[in-house]
C-alpha cells in the first residue's frame, strides 16, 4: 500500500483532518489528528493491517502485541491475518518520572524467545510503544520490530528498533501571531467532541 493510499484512508475516515485548527496547546495547525476515527471502519482497518502483515511476512512473527486502546484493535487484526496470537498491553501505574508502564493482564503471558511485533495506531512521541518495548524486553521475548499506521513525528522519534510506518506525517504547528492560515483569512476551528460529531 502506497503512502498516498494510507493518507487517503486517514482523511476519508476523519482520522486526519485538514483545515485551520486551534489545538488545546493554543497553537494553530493546518492538520488535526483524531486517530480513533479510523477504527469506525473495520474494513479499512483490515486493509491497513494487511499492509503491515506484508511488511513483516518474512520475519517469522509469533505474537503481535499492541497497547490499549487503538493498538489492541490493530494487534487483533494483524494477528488474525497472520494466523498467530495477539497480546494486549494495558496501562499500569509506575513510579515517577514515567508514571506509567504496560502489563499483560487477564492471564496473558509472553514467553522468553517469542518473536514479537509491536503495533500501534499513531506514533507521536512514542510513549506507549516504548512502554510495550520495555514489557517485551522484561519477559525475555525477542522484539522483531514495531509498526504504526502513521508516524506523525515526521520520522524524528528513535525507538532503538525497526519501525515501519505506513505513512509519515510532517505536521507543523504555529503560534497564532505567526500562523499563515490566519494571515490568509482561513476560518479557525476548535476541534473537540462537538466538531467530531458533525460529519457522520
Ligand atoms: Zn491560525
Amino acid at each position: 500500500m502506497k503512502q498516498a493510499e494510507v493518507l487517503e484512508i486517514l482523511k476519508e475516515t476523519g482520522a486526519l483532518r485538514t483545515g485551520h485548527f486551534r489545538l488545546s496547546s493554543g497553537l494553530h495547525s493546518g492538520e488535526y489528528i483524531e486517530k480513533f476515527q479510523v477504527f469506525r471502519y473495520p474494513v479499512k482497518v483490515q486493509s491497513l493491517c494487511r499492509a503491515i502483515v506484508k511488511r513483516f511476512e518474512d520475519d517469522e512473527i509469533e505474537v503481535v502485541l499492541g497497547p490499549t486502546t487503538g493498538g489492541i484493535l490493530l494487534a487483533f487484526e494483524v494477528a488474525r491475518q497472520m494466523k498467530i496470537a495477539a497480546l494486549y498491553a494495558e496501562r499500569a501505574d509506575a513510579p515517577p518520572p514515567s508514571g506509567s508502564r504496560r502489563e499483560l493482564r487477564r492471564g496473558q503471558v509472553l514467553n522468553p524467545g517469542t518473536r514479537v511485533l509491536v503495533v500501534d495506531d499513531v506514533l507521536t512521541t512514542g510513549g506507549a510503544i516504548r512502554e510495550c518495548l520495555d514489557l517485551v524486553r522484561s519477559t525475555g521475548a525477542e522484539l522483531v520490530g514495531t509498526a504504526v499506521l502513521a508516524d506523525r513525528s515526521g520520522g524524528t522519534v528513535d525507538l532503538g528498533c525497526r519501525l515501519d510506518a505506513l505513512v509519515t506525517l510532517y505536521i507543523t504547528n504555529f503560534p497564532p501571531d505567526l500562523c499563515p492560515l490566519c494571515r490568509s483569512g482561513e476560518p479557525l476551528t476548535e476541534p473537540g467532541s462537538k466538531y467530531l460529531t458533525e460529519k457522520k
